[in-house]
């Protein structure tokens, strides 16, 4: 059985998902803070977390507690809750290493469907597909069985979310991929202004390797492309 942590400091808000994800055949551990989280994550790790922003006291518990669970697992899927609707908690949350965000105004059932989502790219990883294990596109190298990336020889740190995105774009090069494919091909489930996001994530961390990178092209109102 699939193991979620859900660490939010709102005891109703806590026990409605704890039960909602039950009821979804999940096993559910709650957390009212970053500590009493942490000190569990250092005993057994979650198979995903689900991570509130404001913890208690901590008003950014949840980012720290994001940046210390990526620490200990690179792969573990990590949800964020946001009471707050701003790019800048989206942008520092995903910059942290989270996956995914939703707004605590999103349903249960649609909380649901991104978790399976995300556990549906997890079982892809466990299984991955009998193809090429290494793509190689010019100064791109791609390890898909150590999911690792390459840009001339130095080693890109990507997120998973973030690799299977330059995945999906590279292995076609010059194809345009919208983002209902992107979605698909990293197998999440996520709005238009997260890909957006994610998409500048990636570039700026080609970026900080070569100046000069520019293979990532937004095709306006189509999605983007990898440049040959
Ligand atoms: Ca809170």
């Amino acid at each position: 059985m699939r193991r979620i942590a859900i660490v939010e400091d709102e005891p109703a808000i806590r026990a409605n998902c704890a039960e909602a994800l039950r009821r979804h055949g999940y096993e559910v551990a709650t957390y009212a803070s970053r500590p009493e989280a942490l000190a569990a994550f250092r005993t057994r790790l979650p198979d995903l977390a689900l991570v509130d922003i404001g913890l208690g006291d901590e008003v950014d518990g949840g980012f720290t507690l994001t940046r210390e669970l990526r620490a200990m697992s690179a792969t573990v899927p990590i949800i964020f809750l946001s009471a707050r609707d701003s790019d800048f908690d989206i942008v520092a949350g995903l910059r942290l290493g989270a996956d995914d965000y939703l707004t605590k105004d999103a349903s249960l059932p649609h909380l649901a469907a991104r978790i399976a989502a995300l556990f549906r790219r997890s079982e892809l990883l466990s299984a991955p597909p009998a193809t090429e294990d290494i793509v190689e596109r010019g100064p791109l190298r791609l390890d898909i069985k150590r999911l690792t990336a390459d840009w001339q020889g130095k080693r890109v740190d990507l997120t998973l979310t973030e690799f299977w995105m330059v995945n999906a774009l590279a292995r076609h090069p010059g194809h345009v991929k919208d983002r209902d494919a992107l979605m698909r091909d990293a197998s999440i489930v996520v709005d238009d202004s997260t890909i957006t996001s994610h998409i500048k994530r990636i570039r700026r961390k080609f970026l900080a390797l070569d100046p000069a990178f520019d293979r990532i092209a937004t095709v306006y109102g189509m999605g983007y492309r990898w440049g040959e």
